[in-house]
């Protein structure tokens, strides 16, 4: 016998459901309140599309950190060879970068999400479009819909509603409250892979706000992450300040700040420094000393004068001043906001689930993809995490109705 599925939200993790539940032959149809979907799956693909990662179990799942457990199962039903080869057959073939991160060969997410579409109606699956998914009113799903409430009954529901971060691509977290009323325990929504606030003086913000600072080091708690960071208006981000945005989120949580050191010649140890520092300065200023001496950029001798005892810097010995470009201090007082972010930590409690992803509390209700308590750096583990829950929600919903 045929049931009706609703899955509500349009992204990789509800169309991951649709596909598999249509493909066991069930009647699904996809809410959607955006007048179009993956909206943040084409937003992703701007950067490359990053789809998943080539390193073996052994690295992969811990990088689900406190989730790891609950997330292992799920990635190992549906594995990074999985997803490639399931973007291969939409004629999206990979390849693996020189990072070890997946991405189609493409680069962007288009021709991806065009094929996917294309494959999920021929399959019979139905989107309504422009449907804000309400709640509940005794047992059907009520969407506002052109201003009218509509009332939908279904025999199963995946709930499949994306985070809180980039809220103008759809996922506004706004599903917290509806299911905060049905007792769910919902963990709070806070920023991922995001930058952070600084205090930074007037001129180094107007002149470097939007700049990059290449080639250097963030050390934060003992773990040391090389890249390029970008300077904003009121703090920083980029690859390696989202890496440690985790422990540095938490940090700031617990201690109302944290200190995040930044080496801005990481290809130099202290001892080399010290000796390209003993050249004469002469007549030169203290900065164009270090352009000479030590090749330094302009944002990077911008960031080093952030320092409160900027005025004595020029004093300094060569050792103290290579010790100080070892590891300029930085006070991150809080996170960037929520909207910034590339992913959201917090959702519903994983306790809150079964093994099939049902929550317990609402027998036939499953969910998947950002919303559940999971987090991840980027490098391709949002999107496999969003993809594996999906795909283990649907086995979980066939489970159910059969
Ligand atoms: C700039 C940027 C770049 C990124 N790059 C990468 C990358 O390269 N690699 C990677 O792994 N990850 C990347 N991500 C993260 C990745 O895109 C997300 O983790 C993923 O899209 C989440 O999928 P999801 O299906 O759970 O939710 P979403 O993609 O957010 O989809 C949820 C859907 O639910 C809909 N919805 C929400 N509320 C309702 C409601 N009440 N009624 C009806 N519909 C509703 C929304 O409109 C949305 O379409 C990036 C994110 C951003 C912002």
């Amino acid at each position: 016998m045929t049931k009706t599925v609703a899955v509500i939200g349009g992204g990789p993790a509800g169309l991951m459901a649709a596909e598999i539940l249509a493909q066991a032959g069930q009647t699904v149809t996809v809410y959607e309140q955006k007048p179009s979907l993956g909206r943040k799956f084409l937003m992703a693909g701007r950067g490359g599309l990053n789809l998943t990662h080539s390193e073996e179990f052994e690295k992969f799942l811990p990088r689900y950190g406190a989730a790891e457990k609950f997330m292992t199962p799920l990635i190992e039903s549906f594995t990074p060879q999985m997803l490639r080869a399931w973007a291969d057959d939409l004629g999206q073939e990979t390849f693996i970068g020189t990072s070890g991160r997946v991405f189609p060969k493409m680069f962007k997410a288009s021709p991806l999400l065009r094929a996917w579409l294309l494959r999920l109606e021929k399959l019979g699956v139905q989107f309504k479009l422009n449907h804000h998914w309400l709640g509940w009113r005794e047992n059907n799903l009520i969407f506002k819909y052109e201003n009218k409430e509509v009332a939908v009954a279904a025999d199963a529901v995946l709930l499949a509603l994306g985070g809180a971060s980039w809220p103008r691509l759809g996922s506004d977290g706004a599903w917290t409250e509806i299911l905060q009323n049905k007792k769910i325990e919902i963990m709070p929504l806070r920023p991922a892979n995001c930058g952070f606030q600084i205090n930074w003086s007037d001129i180094f913000k107007n002149k470097y706000a939007g700049q990059p600072v290449k080639s250097v080091a963030l050390l934060f708690n003992g773990i040391r992450v090389p890249g390029e960071i970008m300077i904003t208006q009121g703090g920083i981000e980029g690859g390696p300040v989202y890496a440690l945005s985790t422990a540095l989120r938490d940090a700031i949580a617990q201690y109302g700040s944290a200190e995040l050191a930044v080496d801005l010649r990481p290809d130099m140890t202290e001892e080399q420094l010290t000796k390209a520092l003993q050249r004469p300065r002469a007549a030169l200023s203290f900065t164009n000393y270090l352009r000479k001496a030590i090749s330094l950029s302009s944002p990077a001798i911008g960031l080093l004068l952030e320092q409160p005892n900027r005025a004595e810097l020029g004093r300094y010995s060569p050792p103290q001043l290579a010790a100080l470009l070892k590891s300029v201090p930085l006070t991150l007082t809080g996170t960037s906001h929520i909207e910034r972010a590339i992913s959201t930590a917090g959702g519903i409690a994983l306790s809150e689930l079964d093994n099939g992803l049902m929550l317990k509390k609402l027998p036939g209700v499953f969910a998947a993809g950002e919303m559940l308590d999971w987090e991840a750096p980027t490098g391709g583990y949002l999107l496999q995490g969003c993809f594996a829950t999906g795909a283990a929600a649907a086995h979980g919903i066939i489970n159910f109705l059969n």
